[in-house]
Protein backbone atom coordinates (compact mmCIF):
# COMPACT_ATOMS: atom_id res chain seq x y z
CA UNK A 1 0.00 0.00 0.00
CA UNK A 2 1.68 3.19 -0.76
CA UNK A 3 -0.82 5.65 1.35
CA UNK A 4 0.56 7.03 5.01
CA UNK A 5 -0.77 9.02 7.50
CA UNK A 6 3.00 10.86 7.69
CA UNK A 7 5.40 10.82 5.12
CA UNK A 8 9.32 11.91 6.22
CA UNK A 9 11.71 13.04 3.79
CA UNK A 10 15.39 13.09 4.90
CA UNK A 11 17.00 10.42 7.30
CA UNK A 12 18.78 12.52 9.27
CA UNK A 13 18.79 12.73 13.06
CA UNK A 14 15.60 14.51 13.06
CA UNK A 15 14.07 12.95 10.15
CA UNK A 16 14.80 9.41 12.02
CA UNK A 17 12.98 11.19 15.45
CA UNK A 18 9.86 11.87 13.59
CA UNK A 19 9.69 8.33 12.50
CA UNK A 20 10.29 6.99 15.52
CA UNK A 21 7.61 9.54 16.91
CA UNK A 22 4.97 8.60 14.16
CA UNK A 23 5.78 5.01 15.29
CA UNK A 24 5.25 5.55 18.98
CA UNK A 25 1.70 7.25 18.18
CA UNK A 26 0.92 4.40 15.98
CA UNK A 27 0.71 6.18 13.03
CA UNK A 28 1.41 4.44 9.62
CA UNK A 29 4.55 6.40 7.89
CA UNK A 30 7.18 6.33 5.65
CA UNK A 31 10.75 8.12 6.14
CA UNK A 32 12.18 8.42 2.79
CA UNK A 33 15.84 9.49 2.11
CA UNK A 34 17.50 10.54 -1.33
CA UNK A 35 21.50 8.75 -0.14
CA UNK A 36 22.74 6.46 2.35
CA UNK A 37 21.04 6.79 6.56
CA UNK A 38 22.02 9.75 7.89
CA UNK A 39 23.50 10.67 4.73
CA UNK A 40 24.55 14.37 5.68
CA UNK A 41 26.50 12.85 8.52
CA UNK A 42 28.37 10.05 6.06
CA UNK A 43 29.45 12.67 4.09
CA UNK A 44 31.34 14.90 6.80
CA UNK A 45 35.19 14.61 6.88
CA UNK A 46 36.26 11.19 7.77
CA UNK A 47 37.82 12.42 11.24
CA UNK A 48 35.49 14.86 12.36
CA UNK A 49 34.51 15.30 16.12
CA UNK A 50 31.57 16.65 16.98
CA UNK A 51 30.73 19.87 18.89
CA UNK A 52 28.13 18.28 20.95
CA UNK A 53 28.29 15.87 23.54
CA UNK A 54 26.96 12.32 22.95
CA UNK A 55 23.96 12.54 25.18
CA UNK A 56 22.94 16.13 23.18
CA UNK A 57 22.59 14.05 19.89
CA UNK A 58 20.17 11.46 21.60
CA UNK A 59 16.79 10.23 20.17
CA UNK A 60 14.18 7.77 20.94
CA UNK A 61 15.49 8.10 24.63
CA UNK A 62 17.68 5.61 23.99
CA UNK A 63 21.38 6.66 25.15
CA UNK A 64 24.47 7.46 22.69
CA UNK A 65 27.34 5.67 24.58
CA UNK A 66 30.74 7.15 24.24
CA UNK A 67 34.11 6.55 25.68
CA UNK A 68 35.06 10.47 25.15
CA UNK A 69 32.44 13.50 25.31
CA UNK A 70 32.31 14.59 22.20
CA UNK A 71 31.44 11.80 19.76
CA UNK A 72 33.42 11.13 16.14
CA UNK A 73 31.41 10.66 13.44
CA UNK A 74 31.86 7.13 13.04
CA UNK A 75 30.44 6.85 16.20
CA UNK A 76 27.35 8.68 15.13
CA UNK A 77 27.00 6.77 11.92
CA UNK A 78 27.01 3.70 14.11
CA UNK A 79 24.18 4.93 16.81
CA UNK A 80 21.73 6.29 13.88
CA UNK A 81 21.82 3.15 12.27
CA UNK A 82 21.49 1.41 15.63
CA UNK A 83 18.58 3.75 15.85
CA UNK A 84 16.54 2.59 12.74
CA UNK A 85 17.45 -0.90 13.81
CA UNK A 86 16.35 -0.78 17.25
CA UNK A 87 13.08 0.82 16.10
CA UNK A 88 12.74 -1.24 12.61
CA UNK A 89 11.93 1.75 11.01
CA UNK A 90 10.10 2.23 7.80
CA UNK A 91 12.56 3.95 6.08
CA UNK A 92 13.81 3.71 2.23
CA UNK A 93 16.90 4.88 0.82
CA UNK A 94 18.48 6.08 -2.34
CA UNK A 95 14.88 7.20 -2.96
CA UNK A 96 14.57 10.98 -3.86
CA UNK A 97 11.57 13.13 -3.14
CA UNK A 98 10.99 14.63 -6.32
CA UNK A 99 7.86 16.62 -5.64
CA UNK A 100 4.43 17.44 -4.13
CA UNK A 101 0.90 18.14 -5.44
CA UNK A 102 -2.00 18.53 -3.03
CA UNK A 103 -5.18 16.80 -3.52
CA UNK A 104 -7.61 18.56 -1.04
CA UNK A 105 -5.56 17.70 2.03
CA UNK A 106 -3.67 14.90 0.63
CA UNK A 107 -0.32 15.09 -0.26
CA UNK A 108 1.08 12.85 -3.66
CA UNK A 109 4.65 12.44 -3.58
CA UNK A 110 6.52 11.29 -6.13
CA UNK A 111 10.06 9.92 -5.99
CA UNK A 112 12.72 8.71 -8.19
CA UNK A 113 10.68 5.31 -7.68
CA UNK A 114 7.49 5.41 -7.29
CA UNK A 115 4.20 7.65 -6.06
CA UNK A 116 3.07 7.79 -2.29
CA UNK A 117 -0.01 9.51 -0.99
CA UNK A 118 0.06 10.90 2.72
CA UNK A 119 -2.17 13.15 4.70
CA UNK A 120 0.55 14.59 6.73
CA UNK A 121 4.41 15.35 5.39
CA UNK A 122 7.31 16.57 7.37
CA UNK A 123 10.28 18.09 5.44
CA UNK A 124 13.40 17.10 7.56
CA UNK A 125 15.90 17.74 4.63
CA UNK A 126 18.74 19.96 6.58
CA UNK A 127 21.06 22.32 5.07
CA UNK A 128 24.30 19.63 3.63
CA UNK A 129 22.92 19.44 0.07
CA UNK A 130 23.82 22.61 -1.36
CA UNK A 131 27.15 24.44 -0.92
CA UNK A 132 27.35 28.39 -1.02
CA UNK A 133 29.43 29.59 -4.06
CA UNK A 134 32.21 31.76 -3.95
CA UNK A 135 31.01 32.79 -7.66
CA UNK A 136 34.61 33.28 -8.95
CA UNK A 137 36.43 31.94 -12.65
CA UNK A 138 37.73 28.93 -12.55
CA UNK A 139 35.51 27.52 -9.12
CA UNK A 140 33.84 24.69 -11.37
CA UNK A 141 37.63 23.35 -11.90
CA UNK A 142 38.13 19.64 -10.65
CA UNK A 143 40.65 20.56 -7.78
CA UNK A 144 37.63 23.08 -6.35
CA UNK A 145 35.72 21.62 -3.52
CA UNK A 146 32.94 22.91 -1.16
CA UNK A 147 33.30 19.64 0.80
CA UNK A 148 35.88 17.96 2.70
CA UNK A 149 36.40 14.43 3.67
CA UNK A 150 40.38 13.48 4.06
CA UNK A 151 43.26 14.78 4.65
CA UNK A 152 46.18 12.40 3.31
CA UNK A 153 44.84 13.11 -0.41
CA UNK A 154 46.68 16.53 0.26
CA UNK A 155 50.02 15.31 1.39
CA UNK A 156 53.10 17.66 -0.26
CA UNK A 157 50.36 19.74 -1.97
CA UNK A 158 49.51 23.66 -1.80
CA UNK A 159 46.01 23.95 -0.62
CA UNK A 160 44.17 26.48 -0.22
CA UNK A 161 41.50 27.11 2.17
CA UNK A 162 38.53 29.77 2.19
CA UNK A 163 36.47 30.37 5.39
CA UNK A 164 37.70 30.14 9.02
CA UNK A 165 34.82 28.53 10.55
CA UNK A 166 34.65 24.66 11.96
CA UNK A 167 34.91 23.11 8.99
CA UNK A 168 38.03 24.97 7.11
CA UNK A 169 39.98 25.13 10.76
CA UNK A 170 39.68 21.68 10.84
CA UNK A 171 40.73 21.07 6.99
CA UNK A 172 43.36 23.47 7.85
CA UNK A 173 44.59 21.67 10.59
CA UNK A 174 44.43 18.21 9.69
CA UNK A 175 46.19 18.76 5.49
CA UNK A 176 48.83 20.44 7.55
CA UNK A 177 49.33 17.56 9.82
CA UNK A 178 49.99 15.28 6.66
CA UNK A 179 52.30 17.84 5.24
CA UNK A 180 50.42 19.97 2.52
CA UNK A 181 51.26 23.54 2.27
CA UNK A 182 48.13 25.49 4.19
CA UNK A 183 47.29 28.84 2.89
CA UNK A 184 43.69 30.20 4.83
CA UNK A 185 41.96 33.15 2.95
CA UNK A 186 39.75 34.52 5.16
CA UNK A 187 36.81 37.37 4.45
CA UNK A 188 36.54 38.97 8.13
CA UNK A 189 39.70 39.68 11.03
CA UNK A 190 39.60 36.71 13.06
CA UNK A 191 38.71 33.21 13.23
CA UNK A 192 35.28 32.39 13.43
CA UNK A 193 33.70 32.89 17.16
CA UNK A 194 31.79 29.08 16.76
CA UNK A 195 35.40 27.65 16.45
CA UNK A 196 35.64 24.54 18.81
CA UNK A 197 36.56 25.65 22.23
CA UNK A 198 39.25 22.79 22.03
CA UNK A 199 40.85 23.35 18.38
CA UNK A 200 40.76 27.23 18.81
CA UNK A 201 44.46 27.51 20.76
CA UNK A 202 45.64 25.03 18.04
CA UNK A 203 44.98 27.16 15.21
CA UNK A 204 46.24 30.10 16.70
CA UNK A 205 49.33 28.77 17.28
CA UNK A 206 49.59 27.14 14.04
CA UNK A 207 49.44 30.69 12.95
CA UNK A 208 51.50 32.67 14.75
CA UNK A 209 54.10 30.37 14.23
CA UNK A 210 53.87 30.73 10.35
CA UNK A 211 53.21 27.01 10.17
CA UNK A 212 49.51 27.86 8.37
CA UNK A 213 49.83 30.88 6.25
CA UNK A 214 46.63 33.33 6.56
CA UNK A 215 45.16 36.02 4.98
CA UNK A 216 42.49 38.38 6.58
CA UNK A 217 40.22 40.06 4.90
CA UNK A 218 40.71 39.09 1.94
CA UNK A 219 39.28 36.96 -0.82
CA UNK A 220 40.01 34.50 -3.85
CA UNK A 221 39.24 36.39 -7.20
CA UNK A 222 40.25 33.76 -9.40
CA UNK A 223 41.02 30.31 -9.51
CA UNK A 224 43.45 28.85 -12.53
CA UNK A 225 44.84 25.76 -12.99
CA UNK A 226 47.89 26.01 -11.30
CA UNK A 227 47.72 29.00 -8.94
CA UNK A 228 45.13 30.91 -7.34
CA UNK A 229 44.48 35.16 -7.07
CA UNK A 230 43.77 36.40 -4.00
CA UNK A 231 43.06 40.08 -3.11
CA UNK A 232 44.19 41.15 0.19
CA UNK A 233 44.30 44.82 2.24
CA UNK A 234 48.12 44.70 0.56
CA UNK A 235 46.88 43.97 -3.26
CA UNK A 236 46.26 41.64 -5.31
CA UNK A 237 48.66 38.20 -4.75
CA UNK A 238 49.29 34.83 -6.60
CA UNK A 239 49.90 31.55 -5.02
CA UNK A 240 50.74 28.63 -6.73
CA UNK A 241 48.15 26.18 -5.75
CA UNK A 242 46.97 22.33 -6.45
CA UNK A 243 43.73 22.49 -4.54
CA UNK A 244 41.24 24.58 -2.79
CA UNK A 245 38.80 23.85 -0.12
CA UNK A 246 36.29 26.58 -0.21
CA UNK A 247 34.34 25.82 3.00
CA UNK A 248 32.13 28.60 2.91
CA UNK A 249 28.81 26.79 4.62
CA UNK A 250 26.02 25.20 2.78
CA UNK A 251 22.15 26.46 2.59
CA UNK A 252 18.86 24.59 2.58
CA UNK A 253 17.32 23.52 -0.94
CA UNK A 254 15.20 26.35 -1.50
CA UNK A 255 14.02 25.52 -4.80
CA UNK A 256 12.74 22.11 -3.24
CA UNK A 257 11.07 24.20 -1.12
CA UNK A 258 9.25 26.04 -3.25
CA UNK A 259 8.64 23.71 -5.81
CA UNK A 260 6.41 21.87 -2.88
CA UNK A 261 4.63 25.00 -1.97
CA UNK A 262 6.66 26.70 0.68
CA UNK A 263 7.49 30.28 0.87
CA UNK A 264 10.57 31.28 1.38
CA UNK A 265 11.40 34.68 1.43
CA UNK A 266 14.14 36.21 -0.96
CA UNK A 267 15.47 38.31 1.29
CA UNK A 268 18.20 36.95 3.96
CA UNK A 269 18.04 35.01 6.54
CA UNK A 270 15.55 33.04 4.14
CA UNK A 271 13.59 31.45 7.00
CA UNK A 272 10.67 28.92 5.42
CA UNK A 273 7.53 29.91 6.41
CA UNK A 274 6.15 28.46 9.74
CA UNK A 275 4.54 28.57 12.42
CA UNK A 276 6.97 27.96 15.50
CA UNK A 277 4.37 26.67 17.89
CA UNK A 278 3.66 23.70 15.76
CA UNK A 279 6.19 23.77 12.51
CA UNK A 280 3.44 23.65 10.29
CA UNK A 281 4.42 25.70 7.20
CA UNK A 282 1.92 27.95 5.11
CA UNK A 283 0.70 24.65 2.89
CA UNK A 284 -1.75 22.51 5.15
CA UNK A 285 -0.16 19.51 6.53
CA UNK A 286 3.29 19.66 5.31
CA UNK A 287 5.90 20.65 8.23
CA UNK A 288 9.29 21.22 8.83
CA UNK A 289 11.72 19.58 11.03
CA UNK A 290 15.18 19.67 11.90
CA UNK A 291 17.87 22.01 10.76
CA UNK A 292 16.31 23.12 7.29
CA UNK A 293 13.34 25.81 9.57
CA UNK A 294 16.88 28.12 9.87
CA UNK A 295 17.08 29.30 6.28
CA UNK A 296 20.21 30.64 6.16
CA UNK A 297 20.90 31.04 9.66
CA UNK A 298 22.21 27.82 9.70
CA UNK A 299 23.89 27.66 13.07
CA UNK A 300 20.85 28.67 14.53
CA UNK A 301 19.40 24.88 14.74
CA UNK A 302 21.23 21.97 15.65
CA UNK A 303 20.36 18.82 16.76
CA UNK A 304 19.83 19.20 20.24
CA UNK A 305 17.38 22.21 20.06
CA UNK A 306 15.58 20.37 16.62
CA UNK A 307 15.37 16.92 17.69
CA UNK A 308 11.92 18.22 19.71
CA UNK A 309 10.45 19.22 16.82
CA UNK A 310 10.04 15.28 16.17
CA UNK A 311 7.18 15.42 18.85
CA UNK A 312 5.57 18.59 18.82
CA UNK A 313 4.96 17.54 15.04
CA UNK A 314 3.34 14.67 15.64
CA UNK A 315 1.16 15.60 18.74
CA UNK A 316 -0.66 18.65 16.35
CA UNK A 317 -0.98 15.74 13.56
CA UNK A 318 -2.63 13.74 16.26
CA UNK A 319 -4.90 16.75 17.48
CA UNK A 320 -5.64 17.04 13.90
CA UNK A 321 -6.78 13.45 13.28
CA UNK A 322 -9.09 13.65 16.08
CA UNK A 323 -10.56 17.09 15.42
CA UNK A 324 -10.91 15.80 11.74
CA UNK A 325 -13.10 12.19 13.37
CA UNK A 326 -14.70 14.39 15.83
CA UNK A 327 -16.65 16.50 13.09
P1 LIG B 1 20.37 16.28 7.96
O1 LIG B 1 21.15 15.44 8.88
O2 LIG B 1 21.09 17.13 7.01
O3 LIG B 1 19.38 15.31 7.18
C1 LIG B 1 18.66 15.70 6.04
C2 LIG B 1 18.53 14.49 5.13
O4 LIG B 1 17.59 14.76 4.10
C3 LIG B 1 19.85 14.14 4.45
O5 LIG B 1 20.18 12.81 4.77
C4 LIG B 1 19.54 14.34 2.96
O6 LIG B 1 20.22 13.42 2.14
C5 LIG B 1 18.04 14.13 2.92
N1 LIG B 1 17.35 14.78 1.80
C6 LIG B 1 17.49 16.06 1.37
N2 LIG B 1 16.65 16.29 0.34
C7 LIG B 1 15.97 15.15 0.11
C8 LIG B 1 14.96 14.78 -0.82
N3 LIG B 1 14.48 15.63 -1.74
N4 LIG B 1 14.46 13.51 -0.78
C9 LIG B 1 14.93 12.62 0.14
N5 LIG B 1 15.90 12.94 1.05
C10 LIG B 1 16.40 14.18 1.04
N6 LIG B 1 24.88 19.55 14.78
C11 LIG B 1 24.95 19.22 16.08
O7 LIG B 1 23.91 19.17 16.75
N7 LIG B 1 26.15 18.95 16.68
C12 LIG B 1 27.31 18.94 15.98
O8 LIG B 1 28.36 18.70 16.55
C13 LIG B 1 27.27 19.24 14.58
N8 LIG B 1 28.38 19.23 13.81
C14 LIG B 1 28.28 19.49 12.48
C15 LIG B 1 29.40 19.41 11.66
C16 LIG B 1 29.32 19.66 10.29
C17 LIG B 1 30.56 19.53 9.44
C18 LIG B 1 28.09 20.04 9.73
C19 LIG B 1 27.96 20.36 8.28
C20 LIG B 1 26.97 20.12 10.53
C21 LIG B 1 27.04 19.85 11.90
N9 LIG B 1 25.93 19.92 12.71
C22 LIG B 1 26.00 19.57 14.03
C23 LIG B 1 24.68 20.32 12.17
C24 LIG B 1 24.05 19.04 11.64
O9 LIG B 1 24.13 18.97 10.24
C25 LIG B 1 22.71 18.93 12.00
O10 LIG B 1 22.52 19.20 13.36
C26 LIG B 1 22.06 17.57 11.67
O11 LIG B 1 22.61 16.87 10.57
C27 LIG B 1 20.69 17.98 11.38
O12 LIG B 1 19.87 16.91 11.22
P2 LIG B 1 18.67 17.01 10.20
O13 LIG B 1 18.02 15.68 10.30
O14 LIG B 1 17.87 18.24 10.43
O15 LIG B 1 19.35 17.23 8.76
Amino acid sequence: DNHFDVLVIGAGPIGLACGIAAKKAGLSYIVLEKGCLVNSLYNYPLNMTFFSSSERLEIGDTPFVTTLPKPKRAEALEYYRRINGKFDLNTHLFEEVLEIQKDGELSIVTTTKRQYTAQFVVVATGFYDIPMLLNVPGEDLPKVSHYYRDPHFFANQHVVVVGASNSSVDAALETYRKGAKVTMVVRGTEIGPRVKYWVRPDIENRISLGEIDIHYRSQITEIKEKSVIISTPNGTIELENNFVLALTGYRPNFDFLRKIGIDVPHTPPMIPTHNPQTMETNVTGIYLAGVVCGGLNTHLWFIENSRVHADIIIQHILTRMSSCYAN
